[in-house]
């Protein structure tokens, strides 16, 4: 896979009219093949992002990090800079290159967008957090994020983050039999999970339209959820399912 769509989406997605990320914050991915995969430098900004502002990482090291200890941070550091496929490379990968890794990995996608999005934040921020993850509002909501999202208490972010990020998402997938499609973090942001630049930019986008929803309906006595069987009635509707291919098929080229 060719850098040219991933760079296309870290920058859409840093737009400053989105009010996902302003300067160094968010961190994109996409896998490459079956052993790497792009992941944006450390200390890029995401709106004037450039082909140099990612690093080719090899999946393996970063996977072994989650299941054996992987030391002090000094330690970690040294293996995030030998999986580089290229170790004179110049970037360092993101800090949160271990839950991008274990995600391309355990979920079977090829793209992870990753914002701390206003919208989203105010209720990330709130004690309503743990019942916006897990509820759906309205129809286009459960089509394109899922019945649910996966919703992971803050974690200091690095290996920490990503072992309970996982732990939350073999929970999700035991319970749906598929991967989330959206993972909210607690005083922390946002993660979009998907198999084209498109749906990560759909699911982005649909999270934070709920997001103010949320916001509004609580000022007004709600927000009414939909119930549980509405919300599987809605994601299992044959008509849904081919929308929702459409979605993602549209721009993907
Ligand atoms: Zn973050």
């Amino acid at each position: 896979m060719t850098l040219a769509p991933l760079l296309d989406m870290t920058r859409t997605i840093g737009q400053p009219h989105m009010d996902y990320v302003i300067i160094g914050e968010g961190n994109t991915s996409a896998r490459i093949d079956a052993d790497t995969f792009w992941i944006k430098a450390s200390g890029q900004q995401m709106v004037n992002i450039t082909e140099t502002g990612f690093v080719a990482v090899r999946f393996a090291p970063i996977l072994a990090m989650l299941d054996q200890s992987a030391g002090d941070l000094a330690a970690q550091k040294a293996v995030m800079q030998a999986a580089k496929v290229d170790a004179a490379a110049a970037g360092i990968p993101s800090v949160e290159v271990t839950f991008h890794a274990m995600l391309l990995h355990e979920c079977g996608v090829n793209y992870i967008g990753h914002t701390h999005a206003t919208a989203v934040n105010r209720i990330m921020c709130s004690p309503r957090a743990f019942d916006f993850a897990t509820h759906r509002m309205f129809p286009d909501e459960a089509v394109l994020c899922g019945p649910e999202s996966v919703y992971v208490a803050y974690e200091d972010p690095g290996l920490p983050l990503a072992l309970a990020i996982r732990d939350g998402v073999r929970k999700y997938m035991a319970e749906w039999g598929e991967a989330p499609k959206v993972i909210l973090l607690g005083n922390h942001g946002v993660i979009a999970l998907g198999n084209t630049p498109q749906e990560i930019l759909n699911i982005t986008a649909m999270t934070v339209k709920a997001a103010r929803i949320f916001e509004g309906a609580s000022g007004m006595g709600g927000p009414v959820f939909l119930s549980r069987e509405d919300v599987l009635h809605i994601v299992r509707r044959p008509d849904e399912i081919y929308r929702r291919n459409l979605f993602v098929e549209k721009t993907s080229h």
